[in-house]
C-alpha cells in the first residue's frame, strides 16, 4: 500500500518535473531562436568578409595582387589572414592586425 502511495506521489513530482521540463524547453526554444540569428549574421559576416571574395592562398599571393591591383590605380589595398578558410584576402578597408 505504502508503495502505490509513494508511486502516485512520484508521479506528481514527474508530472511537476514534466511542466518544468517544459518551461525549460521554452527558454530553450528562445535560446535556440537566438543561436539561429547569430549564425545567420555569422553567414553574412562569412559572405561578405570571405565567400564573395577572391581567395589567395598565400599572404605572397595576396600581397602580389595587390601590387597588380596598385600597377592599375587601385591603391590602399591591404590583406588579412582569413579567420574561415585560413587564406587570404584583399580589402580596402585595414583591420587591425593581431586578432
Ligand atoms: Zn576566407
Amino acid at each position: 500500500m505504502g508503495s502505490r502511495k509513494r508511486s502516485a506521489q512520484q508521479k506528481k513530482i514527474a508530472e511537476f518535473r514534466a511542466q518544468l521540463g517544459g518551461l525549460d524547453d521554452l527558454y530553450g526554444r528562445e535560446r535556440r531562436s537566438q543561436d539561429r540569428l547569430s549564425e545567420r549574421r555569422e553567414a553574412a559576416r562569412r559572405e561578405r568578409g570571405c565567400e564573395r571574395k577572391q581567395r589567395y592562398a598565400t599572404r605572397m599571393d595576396a600581397l602580389e595582387a595587390i601590387a597588380l591591383c596598385a600597377e592599375h590605380g587601385t591603391r590602399g589595398l591591404s590583406c588579412y589572414r582569413c579567420e574561415y578558410c585560413h587564406g587570404w584576402h584583399l580589402t580596402s578597408h585595414p583591420r587591425p592586425q593581431g586578432r
